[in-house]
């Protein structure tokens, strides 16, 4: 697909989730990562909902700016995902209400955060780790993000939001959307008593369908 196209893809994506309220003020950021390795990003301090495709910052592989406006702060959360994962050509990270609240939980297991409440939910995620909190701008976050990604394409950021992979711009917001949707039921059942996915047809849905990156 062509820079250009993937510069359109990425805000109407940005647009569409600001209009959802799946971000708000200038939380939130998106990336690619070209053929030639190089990366579009979301600029710092920019409102998904009104991104000028013209305007993103453009990273060579090492992550240092070639054109456009100044990348996220947290832009570093997005190249240790993709230095760890091959496979994966785009990130979402959200400050998105509900798993936002999730990360925030005392009873939560730290291995994966989330049961397994739904087959899409098995199928789009399947395990989710907590990263533990650092303040904003620790680079303590890169290492900790680092040391996760290489096993997992989606981490919750402990009182922070969600990061997630994928092989495609789609597949990486699917996936963050269907966290955020989960989330949501999660806390809609907080205290009730639930019947989740067995261990037999989480391996079953895991194996049928694997992680795209
Ligand atoms: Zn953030």
């Amino acid at each position: 697909m062509s820079q250009s196209k993937l510069r359109e893809q990425i805000s109407a994506l940005g647009a569409s989730m600001y209009a959802r309220g799946l971000t708000h003020g200038s939380t939130g950021n998106i990336s690619v990562r070209l053929e030639d390795g190089s990366y579009l990003m979301t600029p710092t301090g920019s409102n998904l909902g009104a991104l000028d495709p013209a305007r993103l910052s453009h990273l060579d592989a090492q992550g240092m700016p070639i054109s456009g406006d100044k990348p996220t702060k947290e832009s570093f959360l997005h190249i240790a995902m993709y230095e760890e994962r091959p496979r994966c050509h785009a990130v979402v990270h959200l400050h998105s209400s509900s798993s936002t609240a999730v990360s925030v939980l005392q009873d939560v297991d730290p291995d994966n955060v989330l049961p397994p409440l739904t087959a899409y939910y098995v199928m789009r995620i399947g395990s989710l780790p907590l990263v533990p909190y650092y303040a904003p701008g620790d680079l303590s976050l890169a290492d900790a993000v680092r040391r996760y990604a290489g096993r997992h394409h989606a981490l919750l950021l402990a009182n922070h939001g969600p990061v997630v992979g994928g092989s495609s711009l789609s597949a990486a917001a699917d996936a963050v959307e269907e966290l955020e949707a989960t989330a949501k039921l999660h806390l809609t059942l907080h205290g009730r008593a639930c019947r989740c996915l067995s261990d037999e047809q989480v391996a079953q849905l895991r194996e049928k369908f694997p992680v795209d990156c």
